[in-house]
């Protein structure tokens, strides 16, 4: 017991090691400092050889310093919500970095004294949507919500379409959040069926708004019925629309998904959505709409609680003026380049002796809108155990398993990254070098 606890190499030296010491620096040095804890307790317990301490310590540091694992999305879902959803475009990625100091989110560079937070931003915004009278951004687009019951329609009433009431996700509700702010919910129609009467009933001068809602992530298909925004806007009361997932204008590749212009057009007051969807930009809620509106949202107290930091600014910024976003690039990616991609990618891969089979597949948008949409897509086709390998890979890569192999969708896959790929399957397959 002595031997080995005299065996265990002290902290200090383990730390300056070249290797250990580079890593400390880019994780900082508490964090290395508690795995070479753990990692001498195994070599006081026998668990391991004093010589491998190094090794052992180095194993066990997360690569990055962010708590989070750089992740390669080969699942064929273009808005992946557990894989953070859109991918941000390298402009955006820069604007993270430029925003990481100190800037002027809040202050005015020429008269020295307290700017209007965000403002480019949201002139961004506001130039992106001109049917927009005024533009406002919170933390996400259930914030939005949030803020809508709370101010415009306090202990008052929110008339809604059974068909509407969904769930988003993780134990999201619509319903429960409204509820949540003191808002009653005046629901009227069927799951299928709600028409512009069933509205005109319910609305009297309890009505705080009418909520129209875009179902993303399911269809109900046969014997269905809505009514419009534009019938909906003609009742009275405002009409706040969330479309989800954040189209500004309408979409080529995507002609039923609702987008902020056309919804604003049809005569909603105010349009809600997020921004980390078909958007392709950082997690936000936009809120576009009537001014009047949109001013007694931002004069709020809760708006203060809702607000997004000056990373997220900067971010939506950047993607605002982007000529494309990766979430676009993906949409609009032809098949044959995926398909030639996926060639030269399986020949490469065999040369290793790796079995890789080029595969048809179908994408799709994701949680973030489009439900029902198929994407045709082409992949490549490993063994079935390649997918939990994969996983362990760094960058991690996530397909799916379909037809008894594991499927990578290149749709997904951002062409730049095909090298990474490459080099995490052939570790994964245990052919590297
Ligand atoms: C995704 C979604 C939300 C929630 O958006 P977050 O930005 O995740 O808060 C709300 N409504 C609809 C229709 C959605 O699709």
């Amino acid at each position: 017991m002595d031997d080995l606890r005299r065996a265990v190499p002290r902290t200090d030296v383990v730390l300056a090691d070249p290797q250990v010491a580079a890593r400390a620096q880019l994780l900082g040095r508490q964090p290395v400092k508690a795995v070479v804890g753990q990692v001498q307790d195994r070599v006081r317990s026998g668990a391991l050889a004093a010589e491998d301490v190094v090794p052992a310590v180095l194993a066990l540091l997360p690569p990055e310093p962010g708590g989070s694992t750089d992740v390669i999305n080969a699942t064929g879902v273009v808005v992946h919500t557990n894989l953070g959803r859109a991918p941000l475009a390298a402009g955006a990625m820069r604007a993270l970095q430029a925003a990481a100091g100190t800037t002027d989110v809040e202050f005015d560079l020429t008269t020295g004294e307290r700017g209007k937070r965000g403002r480019l931003t949201l002139a961004a915004l506001a130039s992106a949507v001109p049917d927009a009278q005024d533009v406002h951004v919170v933390n996400n687009a259930a914030a939005a919500l949030v803020l809508c019951a709370t101010v415009l329609a306090q202990a008052r009433e929110i008339v809604v379409s059974r068909g509407e009431l969904v769930e988003i996700g993780d134990g999201f509700r619509l319903p429960d959040l409204l509820v949540s702010t003191g808002a009653r919910l005046r629901e009227v129609g069927t799951t299928n069926r709600t028409k512009l009467d069933d509205y005109q009933r319910a609305i009297d001068d309890r009505t705080g708004f009418i909520l129209k809602v875009h179902p993303s992530n399911f269809v109900i298909r046969g014997f269905t019925s809505e009514a419009q925004i534009g019938e909906l806007s003609q009742l009275g009361p405002p009409v706040v629309a969330d479309i989800g997932s954040g189209l500004l204008r309408p979409h080529p590749l995507l002609p039923d998904e609702p987008d902020a212009m056309s919804a604003l057009r049809a005569g909603a007051s105010v349009v809600l959505c997020s921004g980390d969807k078909l958007l392709g930009g950082p997690q936000a809620g936009l809120l576009l709409g009537r001014s009047d509106l949109i001013e007694q949202l931002r004069r709020h107290p809760l708006a203060r609680a809702l607000r997004v930091d000056k990373l997220t600014l900067a971010a939506l910024h950047a993607t605002l003026t982007a000529d494309e976003t990766p979430v676009n690039a993906m949409l609009g990616a032809d098949v044959v380049s995926l398909r030639s991609r996926a060639q030269q990618l399986s020949l490469t891969l065999r040369s290793f002796g790796i079995a890789a089979a080029v595969l048809d597949t179908r994408a799709s948008v994701g949680g973030g809108g489009a439900p029902g949409l198929a994407l045709p897509s082409v992949g490549i086709g490993l063994p079935a155990s390649a997918c939990a390998r994969l996983r362990a890979a760094r960058p991690a890569v996530i397909g799916h398993v379909g037809q008894g192999q594991c499927v990578l969708d290149l749709r997904t896959v951002d062409p730049s990254r095909d090298p990474d790929l490459l080099r995490a399957v052939r570790w994964a397959l245990g052919r590297h070098d």
